[in-house]
């Protein structure tokens, strides 16, 4: 790789500036702030963006014509069921191709798996896994329950999920159960708290529910917004994370605490009443007309501050059982950002938005070098053409579950994926050989660090690009 150095005199100090040159340069259109121009991309070799600018000299070029380039998205809230015992529908491997195939270059794992993950043993034993399967970056968390060994987890860079009602796994606390000094101990650490909020005593459990809107009234919109109420005296301190919000009323009573919140495209999208079966039964449930469009609302003005999949998959056959029996939970990570990107072509959604709430405030929240595409930042983006209008079926898919409740939508999938630089997605196919990485919290390299109370912001790049040349393009202020 040449790389010249040169002593820095100007300044008298010792400091070295390294020029790199650009082993990949990609040329398209970017978003910057808010509209969508031409760009190039200088790329190292270790995948990281070297400049951003109108024209950038050197290395290989890859002419993407007018396709804009986006920041990959980064998926808080998966499920991939890895480990779980066999003839499980999912694990890293499938899961991690779906992702990149969705555009997806990061994902959050849940820690309700079989086992779950509750101990640094275990999520060890899951990060080994993770790392000989994934085919995109991931981060893993960790169950929070009163017997959590939370300073220990926490060095490890894990975040923490906490069950605040009955789902996949039984992870969540008895009710009644005191969680304060659970609470303070993880605030100590500066470790996020995603939370699942639903207040199960609000659950309406006489109700026979045999439809997704008998399951909306069996665990009803206000068990959500006592779930984030009730946690709110025992908030100081703590990032806490409304995963999977189903409320405009829980959105604000959380936004209004200095929380981040997440919704999901099934929450953004779907509703109950439209829906027969147990494909569409998930936890928090699918909501009326009425609420879903006003989630929605909440989402455009940002409000909702990220998206994210809560890709959960069963297999059919368990889908399939009478209503009540049937497990909650849809895939999504692979139509997640392909829908969002269909309400931005149909003039529904703004494009700096979305790639706000996909991609660069689950960077920030992370703590990672990525969600945006600027000088220092990693390269993982995706080239996107909104000419690419696409009926989602479940067959062109690949979740092995083989089914999708977004059977039918339209979607806008990436034509290609990059992932450090390196090609995971070309043409619509995946083409990727093992580029994942294990992440941790405020990192980007893989090696776990200690928590920090706040993500780093601003990740500088190891070594400064060429000043001297074409001026670059700051990063898109969305
Ligand atoms: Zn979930």
């Amino acid at each position: 790789m040449p790389a010249r150095s040169r002593g820095s005199k100007l300044h008298g100090r010792q400091n070295v500036h390294v020029e790199v040159e650009p082993r990949t340069v990609f040329a398209g259109r970017i978003l910057y702030r808010g509209r969508i121009i031409p760009a190039e991309l200088g790329v190292s070799e270790e995948g990281r963006i070297l400049k951003v600018a109108p024209s950038v000299r050197g290395g290989r070029r890859v002419d993407l014509g007018e396709a804009l380039l986006l920041p990959s998205a980064i998926d808080l809230h998966v499920h991939f069921r890895d480990p779980s015992p066999p003839g499980s529908v999912e694990d890293f491997q499938s899961g991690t191709v779906q992702a990149a195939l969705g555009g997806v270059g990061a994902v959050v794992d849940m820690p309700n798996t079989d086992p779950p993950t509750t101990s640094v043993e275990r999520l060890e034993e899951k990060g080994d896994r993770f790392r000989a399967k994934a085919e995109v970056d991931g981060l893993l968390l960790a169950a929070l329950r009163t017997e959590t060994r939370v300073e220990e987890l926490a060095a490890q860079g894990a975040g923490f999920k906490l069950y605040m009602a009955p789902t996949t796994g039984d992870l969540a606390a008895p009710p009644g159960t005191d969680l304060r000094p659970l609470l303070e101990r993880v605030a100590r650490t500066g470790a996020p708290v995603h939370v699942h909020a639903e207040d199960p005593r609000l659950f309406q459990e006489g109700l026979y529910a045999v439809d997704p809107e008998g399951w909306a009234a069996k665990r009803p919109a206000r068990s959500e917004i006592s779930a984030v109420r009730s946690l709110l005296p025992l908030a100081e301190g703590l990032r806490l994370h409304l995963a999977h919000a189903t409320t405009v009323e829980a959105v604000e009573l959380a936004r209004g605490a200095g929380w981040s919140v997440e919704a999901t495209p099934q929450h953004l999208l779907l509703a109950a009443t439209a829906h027969q079966d147990a494909r569409w039964k998930v936890n928090p449930p699918l909501r009326s007309v009425a609420e879903r469009d006003a989630l929605f609302g909440s989402f455009k003005t940002g409000r909702v501050t990220m998206l994210a999949s809560d890709h959960a998959p069963h297999a059919l056959s368990e889908k399939e059982r009478p209503f009540p029996e049937a497990p909650s939970g849809m895939p999504g990570v692979e139509t997640m950002l392909p829908l969002l990107l269909e309400k931005v072509r149909s003039g529904d959604l703004a494009l700096p938005t979305l790639v706000a709430a996909a991609a660069r405030r689950p960077a920030l929240f992370l703590g990672l070098p990525r969600g945006h595409l600027a000088a220092g930042m990693e390269a993982n983006f995706l080239v996107v053409d909104f000419r690419d209008k696409t009926r989602i079926r479940a067959r062109d898919l690949h979740a092995p579950c083989g089914w999708t409740a977004f059977e039918g939508r339209e979607g806008i999938f990436p034509r290609a994926h990059y992932l450090r630089g390196r090609q995971i997605v070309e043409d619509g196919e995946f083409v990727g050989d093992h580029t994942g990485l294990l992440l941790s919290r405020g990192d980007g390299a893989g090696a776990s660090l200690p928590a920090a109370p706040t993500p780093r912001t601003a990740p500088r790049p190891s070594s400064s690009p060429n000043p001297s040349s074409a001026p670059s393009v700051p990063s898109p202020s969305a």
